[in-house]
């Protein structure tokens, strides 16, 4: 079974073709500024050079026709005939609470995800751009949608998902913590799992996604307890551009000081803040782990401020399972920065956490990073959400 995984976003749309019966990718690629001047193309065929192809790409269908003629184009595809694609799952940020897992697409399915948009207004509506969009291209092909947010609203009880303000309004306009990188974090707990050589029913584990969005989860048996993402992907630890957890009242006061006007505020918490916005720097921490380095002071603190808030959520969640099995740390920072894993486990002494620096010395590979006398075992487990996302489809296709 091939199963073509998409992730569209409001200008561009990722894709991964996944040949299910060894779970290898045949193809992979991303077209780049939908609706924009310079649209492109990047294709990757398994085993075969990458190849551009440029044109106007005005709108996601026209994108898709281009994934689909790449795939078989005679040069650079990697299948003769687009029947051979039995499905294709598509990635959705955030459900709400009407997909507390992932569905099987159809007009109905459609027109609940529309009640979703003002839950995440710049991916929500191109998410639907996308599927319209393969509908359109490819009719009667099954088309699965897997939601960031299902791995959390399916089981994180109310004191987790709450938040302490009056439930009327709550109620109203569905304001819950809800999480993302759902389905990274349920992918990272059951590979895990496996790696502690247990049932997942049996463990306890806190996934860290550590990336340009960073997320900590909570896993109880498999399942989600809590996690630091809220409302929307701003909350949690200080990320790339986003300013994680911060009192309103920071909000309400900035702009009754005319410092961020409220039209801006989205844009100064989403796009400004974080790394970007502490250090000064960058929202890559590469450059801000140079810069600090060089000796540059914002810099050395926007790290520090990021560790700490990832130590904090770690012990927070340790007492919430009531004891950890192990911590597994994935994504871009997760699986690549030796140096923040090894800052933010080492000040886990009191949890009776002992990093091994030496295996800790390594980037982006399925390892184990503390010493045999380590009372919670710490993981580095490279995260793979189009699998993820490939298999959940073709399960429900299979049903
Ligand atoms: P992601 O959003 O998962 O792609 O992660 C992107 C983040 O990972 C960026 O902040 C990158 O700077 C970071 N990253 C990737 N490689 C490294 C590395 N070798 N060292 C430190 N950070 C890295």
């Amino acid at each position: 079974m091939k199963i073509l995984v998409v992730n569209c976003g409001s200008s561009s749309l990722k894709y991964q073709l996944i040949d299910m019966d060894d779970e290898s990718v045949m193809a992979k690629g991303l077209v780049d500024r939908i609706g924009i001047d310079d649209s492109v193309l990047t294709h990757s065929p398994s085993g075969k050079d990458k190849v551009e192809f440029r044109q106007d790409i005005p709108d996601h269908t026209v994108a898709i026709k281009m994934v689909f003629d790449a795939l078989t184009d005679k040069n650079h595809g990697v299948i003769a005939d687009l029947n051979e694609i039995n499905g294709v799952g598509h990635r959705y940020v955030n459900g709400g609470v009407l997909f507390p897992e992932s569905v099987l697409i159809d007009d109905k399915v459609i027109a609940d995800m529309e009640t979703t948009f003002p839950m995440a207004p710049l991916h929500n509506p191109a998410h639907v751009a996308g599927i319209r969009a393969c509908a359109k291209v490819m009719p009667g092909v099954p088309m699965v949608s897997v939601f960031d947010t299902s791995f959390h609203t399916s089981t994180m009880p109310a004191k987790a998902y709450t938040y302490g303000i009056d439930y009327k309004v709550a109620e109203k306009y569905s304001v819950r913590r809800y999480g993302a990188h759902g389905t990274s974090h349920k992918f990272v707990a059951q590979r895990t799992a496996e790696l502690l050589g247990k049932p997942i029913e049996e463990t306890k584990i806190i996934t860290c996604h550590l990336g340009n969005g960073s997320s900590i989860t909570a896993v109880d048996g498999g399942k989600c307890i809590d996690t630091s993402m809220g409302l929307t992907p701003l909350a949690g630890v200080l990320m790339g551009t986003r300013c994680g957890d911060i009192d309103a009242s920071v909000v309400t006061y900035l702009q009754t000081q005319g410092a961020v006007k409220p039209e801006d505020m989205e844009t100064f918490l989403n796009k400004k803040s974080g790394f970007l916005g502490v250090s000064g720097v960058s929202s890559d921490l590469r450059n801000v782990e140079e810069a600090a380095a060089e000796g540059n002071e914002h810099a050395k603190i926007s790290m520090e401020v990021f560790y700490y808030g990832v130590q904090k959520y770690i012990g927070a969640y340790a007492v919430a399972l009531g004891g950890v099995d192990a911590i597994a740390f994935t994504a871009g920072i997760g699986e690549n920065s030796i140096l923040a894993r090894e800052r933010i486990l080492e000040g886990l002494g009191v949890l009776g956490v002992e990093i091994d620096k030496e295996a800790n010395n390594c980037r982006g590979v399925e390892k184990l990073i503390t010493t045999p006398n380590s009372k919670i075992k710490a993981f580095i487990v490279p995260t793979n959400e189009e699998l993820a996302i490939a298999r959940d489809t073709m399960a429900i296709i299979n049903k």
